[in-house]
């Protein structure tokens, strides 16, 4: 017997499962896979198959045993089941990750996998509400979208007067609290000329987080049981980027008063002003708007020459031009993908990638209209391809492009979320790259020659890879100095935040997220990609070049993304060893509260052992 069995066999006697009362719910199916004990022992969890898709359909798995826990004692039950039986446990959300880290691409119900489905652990409650800041807890999973709500709208007797919020977020918001964490979620800001907001919130979501409880191994009841672990405790970093390798029933998140946001577009601006490589050069480069706004975000399709430009200015007053928000997601264009663009989009994936070039000038028109309040028949009849999408799209969702959205304002949370999950299913690439504040438009001119330089040298073979935006936005980096922990220590970053400083006590204190979107199967996008992705390994300092955990990363050009020894086994640990916790030390910690590797895949087997 190894150590591996011999831990399962000390860890569960059968006779545990027998103990235990409450409700017991269960399908039909489980009767027949459940061993006999675990029905006995009643267990309020609910289980059930289904197929696991993620959001790009670039990993199916149909006929997979999940639970649906309701409790800690449930889920506990149900991880006590899964390490008697052989399985892996991988806790899961909206199933909206691009990287493999639920289940890898090619497993099948065959293989020995228990999804945790979390979704009924969506409490909210405020446990702190002061007129400076708030602190919540919210269950792992949790919609990021209810939460946001229930933060804006919260009001209590020496609370903040408007509510609370987060001063970034991931723009979707049908996402878990728990996936949003498990990757580091973000969104876009860094401090600005005249601001009042904290410069300590600028990084990513898991920085806010106060605590973590998840069921980990428990050496003195020889079990996974629920744990908490608080910021300041010695291993209260290790998973608040925990890439599922725990199971996360609940987290406190310290949260800022509420504030509001304009969000301007702009599709009139060339690139070649916003990414030019001086940053005095014009009002519009983005370390001019960073210094002034903090916030923007730059979407630029291949082959167009004004990007789709959003800047955000926090003003508590609506200025007079804008229109008030009634809520999230305020640009529905972007959302409807009428039946003509799907066949474009179906055409090129089909092997017609010379099509790219019209698919993004069409992307072009219709963002630029519709931002501007210009959707209608006349302007689409200027050009052929928009005037054949507006034969194609109904009277009502016409009425609703018809409005000018190009200068909005309300509650932070209304323009901070923009994705819904019926925008085009893209996949993308995704780094995160440390920079000194005032080498941004350098750095940012500099990646982006390289980016339209290779986009030409494709064309000129008839390449063309990538089908769609080019994103930009500008982050700082986790700074827990902000936050309110028990004993009033300053406690250690996220150990595994792709935000987390390496240049400890030096210059380095912003991020520049770039992710290139393409059509999932795109020909020659994974040579595109592994040649980009080369490049900026080799230009920037490994300690500053960190992939994004939920995007696509470590290409090759024959497999595509997920699949480069050397980026895997040597790129991500060593670009992770200089922070105040190396990634060796962190996968070891790790090791300790799951001596059984229960929480892991095959891909997590290899970056993490
Ligand atoms: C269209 C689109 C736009 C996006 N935009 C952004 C963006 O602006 N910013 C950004 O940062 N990200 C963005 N993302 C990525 C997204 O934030 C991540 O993929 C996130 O992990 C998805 O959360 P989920 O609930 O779908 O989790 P899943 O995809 O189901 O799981 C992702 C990870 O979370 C873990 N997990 C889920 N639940 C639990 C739990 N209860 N306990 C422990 N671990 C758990 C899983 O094991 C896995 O490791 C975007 C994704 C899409 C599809």
């Amino acid at each position: 017997m190894n150590n591996h069995d011999k831990k399962i066999e000390n860890g569960f006697s059968r006779r545990r499962f027998l103990k235990g009362s409450s409700a017991v719910i269960f399908t039909q199916f489980c009767a027949s896979i459940l061993p006999a004990s675990f029905i006995l022992s009643g267990c309020n969890a609910t289980w059930y198959r289904m197929k696991f898709q993620n959001w790009s359909q670039n990993i199916t798995a149909k006929n997979m045993i999940a639970v649906k826990i309701y409790d800690e004692q449930s889920a506990e039950k149900s991880i006590e089941w899964a390490v008697e039986n052989g399985y892996k446990v991988r806790p899961m959300g909206a199933m909206h990750n691009w990287s493999p880290l639920v289940i890898t691409k090619g497993t099948t119900s065959d293989d020995k996998v228990l999804l945790i489905d979390s979704s009924a652990l969506n409490q909210i409650s405020m446990i702190e509400a002061k007129k400076s800041y708030g602190i919540v807890k919210v269950g792992g999973g949790t919609h990021v979208e209810k939460l946001y709500q229930y933060l804006s709208d919260y009001r209590a007797a020496g609370a903040s007067d408007n509510g609370y919020a987060f001063q970034n977020t991931p723009a979707p918001g049908d996402l878990t609290i728990a996936g949003v964490l498990a990757i580091n979620g973000h969104g876009t800001g860094v401090t600005y000329d005249g601001s009042s907001e904290s410069p300590h919130f600028n990084g990513s979501m898991s920085n806010n987080v106060l605590s973590v409880r998840g069921i980990v191994w428990d050496e003195a009841a020889s079990a996974y049981k629920a744990k908490t672990f608080h910021r300041d405790d010695e291993d209260g970093d290790i998973y608040l980027t925990s890439l599922g390798r725990l199971l996360v029933t609940e987290v406190t998140m310290q949260v800022v008063p509420n504030y509001y946001l304009r969000c301007l577009s702009y599709t009139d601006i060339s690139w070649k002003k916003i990414f030019h490589k001086n940053a005095e050069n014009n009002a519009f480069t983005v370390s001019r708007i960073l210094d002034k706004y903090g916030r923007m975000e730059v979407i630029w399709f291949p082959f167009t020459e004004k990007p789709w430009l959003k800047i955000w200015q926090n003003i508590s007053e609506k200025p007079p031009s804008s229109t008030p928000t009634k809520g999230p997601y305020n640009y529905p264009f972007s959302d409807l993908i009428p039946k003509f663009a799907s066949n474009i989009i179906k055409d090129i994936l089909n092997g017609k990638p010379e099509l790219v070039p019209s698919f993004c000038k069409l992307n072009y028109e219709i963002s630029s209209l519709s931002l501007n309040g210009l959707f209608n028949e006349h302007n689409l009849s200027k050009t052929r391809a928009a005037h054949q999408v507006s034969n194609k799209i109904s009277n009502d969702d016409k009425r609703i492009l018809n409005k000018k959205i190009n200068d909005i304002w309300g509650p932070a949370w209304h323009t901070l979320l923009y994705v819904r999950k019926t925008t085009l299913r893209v996949t993308a690439n995704g780094y995160a790259i440390h920079v000194r504040r005032g080498e941004v438009q350098k750095i940012l001119n500099q990646m982006v020659m390289k980016y339209e330089g290779m986009l030409e040298e494709y064309k000129q073979r008839n390449q063309y890879p990538v089908a769609g935006p080019l994103e930009i936005r500008v982050t700082g980096l986790e700074d827990p100095r902000g936050l309110k922990t028990r004993d009033g220590s300053v406690p250690k970053p996220p150990a595994l935040s792709a935000l987390t400083n390496s240049d400890i006590g030096g210059e380095v204190d912003t991020a520049i997220w770039i992710d290139a979107l393409t059509l999932p199967g795109q020909p020659d996008s994974n040579q595109f990609y592994t040649e980009f992705e080369q490049w900026l390994y080799n230009t920037f300092n490994a300690s500053e070049t960190r992939v994004e955990w939920s995007k696509g990363w470590g290409y090759t050009n024959n497999r595509g993304a997920w699949d480069n020894e050397s980026i895997l086994n040597e790129k991500v640990p060593e670009s992770m060893n200089n922070l105040q916790r190396s990634f060796q030390q962190t996968a070891s910690i790790m090791r300790d509260y799951d001596p059984n590797n229960i929480y892991s895949n095959g891909f997590l087997d290899q970056l993490f052992n």
